[in-house]
């Protein structure tokens, strides 16, 4: 299965990724990810994108369109793969969909996961990410049992640089000028699923899962 994950920052796309890869045994693939492992690794992309992505502002184009496209290449992505994160603009839809024909494999399906404003920005400040193994919690509902400590692995928890408050708002306005569009422009294509994204992870993953006919 190829699929796009839609849906604000703070949706809670990335917490279902994990959970349909495990499903699936297909890849994530979320260039917000990839990103942020070039900021800590320190490379000359990883210094040039941190400024950016503080800023709360989308990375250019041609640097996370050739980041996809080498990702897409490796032998794991044969059986599909969850986009998360990518794309987040009709320019960078339309190449991927060019991509793709090139490849002979088209999405199929692109889901979105819905959530209020007000609720976006109690996930996104109060977001908390494993240093280690990129788990995340949230101080307001899904605490680690330990303050600080992740469950998981013991790593140390931290707050994203991005996860901010006045990046989140920039974050939330360029999300609904350049992103939210993308809602339309899968919908005329005929392979975009909604689906709302409240109540527990379990939840929604269920909701997602008989969408998806699984
Ligand atoms: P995310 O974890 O997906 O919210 O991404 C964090 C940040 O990485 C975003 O705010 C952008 O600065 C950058 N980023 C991630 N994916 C993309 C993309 N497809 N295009 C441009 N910038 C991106």
């Amino acid at each position: 299965m190829r699929l796009v994950l839609l849906g604000a920052p703070g949706a809670g796309k990335g917490t279902q990724a994990k959970k349909l890869i495990e499903k699936y045994g297909i890849p994530q693939i979320s260039t917000g990810d990839i990103l942020r492992k070039a900021v800590a690794d320190g490379t000359p992309l990883g210094k040039e994108a941190k400024i950016i992505m503080d800023k709360g502002e989308l990375v250019t184009d041609s640097i996370v369109i050739g980041l996809v496209k080498e990702r897409l290449a490796q032998d794991d992505c044969k059986k599909g793969y969850i986009l998360d994160g990518f794309p987040r603009n009709t320019s960078q839809a339309e190449t991927l969909d060019k991509v793709l024909s090139e490849m002979k494999s088209p999405l199929d399906v692109a889901l979105s996961v819905d959530v209020d404003k007000d609720d976006l920005m109690k996930r996104l400040t109060g977001r908390r990410t494993c240093k280690s193994c990129q788990q995340m919690y949230n101080i307001y509902f899904s605490q680690a049992k330990k303050d600080g400590v992740c469950d998981k692995c013991g790593g140390d928890l931290f707050q994203r640089d991005d996860d901010k408050e006045a990046t989140i708002k920039n974050r939330l306005d360029v999300y609904e000028k350049a992103t939210a569009p993308l809602i339309d422009y899968y919908g005329k294509k005929g392979i975009l699923k909604s689906v709302k994204g409240v109540g527990s992870i379990d939840e929604i993953f269920n909701k997602i899962c008989s969408m998806l006919g699984a």
